[in-house]
């Protein structure tokens, strides 16, 4: 069914703590966890609890749970002390744009400076 966990999934193994993660905030609908392989001094993952395969479906599927994950990057910005100097939100959508992990997530960046347009 839409939205349930997948056995194969890494994200989903992370939301079921099968998978070990450095989790920064949890609510109800989401989980922000620190990225494995950083690429700014706080790069921080804001997923989704349910299985969705990009940011696009979620927001089609659940709206508020989209919205529950832009709210939740603002708050990790301010929590990371990078929302005066300005955050990135990403969400890769599709392996031609750099999506490697099919569960939907944001990857909130700052601490440095960045360009544009992005690489
Ligand atoms: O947008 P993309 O799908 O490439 O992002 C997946 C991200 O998940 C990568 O930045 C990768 O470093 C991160 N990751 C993680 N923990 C894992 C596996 C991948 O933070 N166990």
């Amino acid at each position: 069914m839409a939205g349930e966990p997948q056995a194969d999934c890494l994200f989903c193994k992370i939301v079921s703590k099968e998978v070990p993660a450095t989790v920064v905030r949890e609510t109800d609908t989401t989980l922000a966890f620190r990225d494995i392989n950083p690429q700014a001094p706080t790069h921080v993952l804001v997923i989704p609890k349910v299985h969705y395969p990009d940011a696009a479906s979620l927001a089609v599927a659940e709206p508020q749970i989209a919205a529950d994950i832009l709210r939740e990057a603002g708050t990790v910005a301010a929590d990371e002390e990078i929302d005066g100097t300005g955050f990135r939100v990403i969400f890769n959508t599709g392996s031609g744009a750099g999506q490697t992990v099919f569960h939907a997530h944001a990857h909130v960046l700052g601490g440095r400076g960045f360009n544009w347009p992005p690489g």
